[in-house]
């Protein structure tokens, strides 16, 4: 096709791309179009044009999607967050849904029946706005020198701005506003990248849903000054205590000239140095996933890591459980464990739970929780998942030097990039009857899902949990089962098998 750049072009949306874009074809050409949502007939102005595809710039809409709604937030198309605002909610569940299977079609080579057969619906959200507990947002100054808070523009550094975030807490935009006054009042710059210069870096917010408490941490370019971080900080703090359910102030020492938000430590300038929120256990098997009576409590402090979702958070854990079913006796390992959240959440219903992570701060946290909420049977490790993992396997030969109790059950909940290559490699050498593998990222699930597949496993089912509702992210749930009772022979060892079940069983004995 003979595109140049600049050209307008009418194109029908009849796909969507994984990042959200819309994808129409003009005499079997693709034109991606972000923005543009499946159903839409839109005029594009091509801004690259490559040999077989091109990318468009929306311009109109010329015809709108049945699925096309009005986007609630007014720099939807602009901010880098969120990609499918223009899309009814139940088509973005369609889309994800989508995803996940073309995912373990393309990427882990599994049968289109295949996966159909073990593929759940999507579990989508009752409320698809404001279900964030954190925001981050960074703090400039606009063209004219009027300091701002906003967000990033897709792909770049530049502030939107923007106070009023549809995904976040409505108290958000209070507590920027008193910044950004405190700021002003005082003359107190904010940091400019470019430079390296200005006090105010970012502001981060985190509220506990179930508790209504709020966190405030200032990140700014400062070293250590005594007591006092700011100039004039009861200021800052008089106007902060007045808004409901303010709990903690801190600032966060970074001067780093990098992109990580917070700094190392954290000084609680007022109020409490944690929030705390609750997590509920729910039945999975019922309609409406009601609660059972189990709760969790956990105290969050501006560093931990804590899922963003709290709604969904006990949905997600809730069907962890359910494909682990766990009958009291098992040892379930809990790989990439953050501040053990689901290692705690599976504690009450298993033998013993062993959760692995490598931010020792993280693993501190968990053992505070564990001990919060009375559970005896959660152990914690720091390392990465594939070396403390290997040490369940260690040859010893000899009987009660087995350092840790071999897993029935593996639950894995690794980043983006996945499981690394080591961890698959051990947890096949371990062969527990069941993985519960969890993902945000349904790409690296599948390149995974066809190696541990390839060593024995069977995939038995499969279920979205949509924690992210307006983006393109989803997470993803899949139970796998031992194909058979005994390890694969072609699975290369470095013990014999005669030593893997001595080891096994001793293992057994010594719980
Ligand atoms: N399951 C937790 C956290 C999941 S996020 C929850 O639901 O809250 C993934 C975690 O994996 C992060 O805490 C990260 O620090 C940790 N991590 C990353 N690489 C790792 C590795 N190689 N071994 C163990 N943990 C790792």
């Amino acid at each position: 096709m003979d595109f140049r750049k600049n050209d307008f072009v009418t194109v029908e949306i009849e796909d969507m791309g994984s990042e959200g874009e819309g994808i129409g074809k003009i005499a079997g050409f693709a034109v991606f179009v972000k923005d543009a949502i499946v159903g839409d007939t839109v005029e594009a102005r091509i801004v690259k044009c490559m040999k077989n595809y091109a990318y468009g710039r929306l311009e109109k809409v010329l015809e709108p999607s049945p699925f096309r709604v009005e986007p609630k937030c007014s720099c939807d198309r602009q901010c880098g967050g969120c990609q499918l605002q223009a899309l009814a909610y139940e088509e973005q569940l369609a889309f994800k849904q989508r995803k996940i299977r073309n995912n373990l079609i393309r990427i882990g080579g599994f049968a289109p029946e295949y996966v159909d057969a073990h593929m759940e619906p999507i579990i989508g959200m009752e409320e698809p706005y404001r279900y964030r507990n954190k925001a981050q947002y960074p703090i400039g100054t606009d063209r004219d020198g009027n300091l701002t808070a906003g967000f990033y523009a897709g792909r770049t550094h530049n502030i939107i701005a923007n106070k009023n975030c549809w995904l976040g807490a409505e108290e958000n935009e209070a507590v920027l506003d008193c910044v950004l006054e405190y700021m002003r009042k005082n003359g107190i710059s904010a940091y400019d990248e470019g430079t390296g210069r200005g006090l105010v870096r970012h502001v981060l917010i985190r509220k506990g849903f179930t508790s209504g408490e709020i966190m405030v941490c200032l990140v700014i370019n400062a070293k250590e000054k005594g007591s006092r971080f700011l100039p004039r900080q009861d200021e800052l703090i008089r106007g902060l205590a007045k808004i409901k359910g303010m709990a903690s102030v801190s600032v966060s020492m970074n001067t780093d000239r990098t992109n990580v938000i917070m700094g190392k430590e954290i000084h609680t300038l007022w109020g409490k140095d944690t929030i705390s929120d609750t997590i509920h256990v729910r039945d999975m098997r019922q309609p409406g996933y009601p609660f059972t009576g189990e709760v969790l409590n956990f105290h969050i402090s501006p560093l931990s890591f804590y899922q963003v979702n709290p709604v969904q958070t006990e949905k997600l854990y809730s069907l962890v459980l359910e494909y682990a079913s766990l009958t009291g006796n098992e040892v379930v390992w809990d790989l990439y464990c953050g501040i053990g959240t689901i290692s705690l959440f599976l504690a009450g219903s298993a033998g013993k739970v062993c959760g692995v992570e490598v931010v020792p701060q993280a693993i501190e946290d968990a053992r505070e929780n564990a001990v919060r909420n009375g559970i005896t049977n959660a152990e914690f490790y720091i390392g990465k998942a594939e070396d403390v993992l290997k040490e369940s396997i260690q040859d010893t030969g000899e009987k009660n030097k087995i350092k840790l109790p071999l897993p029935d059950v593996i639950v894995v909940d690794p980043p983006r990039k996945g499981c690394d290559g080591a961890c698959l490699e051990v947890m096949l050498r371990l062969k527990p009857d069941r993985i519960v593998y969890v993902s945000c990222d349904s790409a690296t699930l599948a390149r995974d899902l066809k190696i541990l597949c390839e060593g024995g496993y069977e995939i038995r089912r499969v279920r979205g949990v949509d924690q992210f509702g307006q983006t393109v992210h989803v997470e993803t749930v899949c139970l796998l089962s031992n194909r058979k009772s005994k390890p694969d022979t072609h699975v290369k060892l470095s013990l014999s098998m005669d030593d893997y079940y001595r080891i096994k069983e001793e293992g057994k004995n010594n719980q």
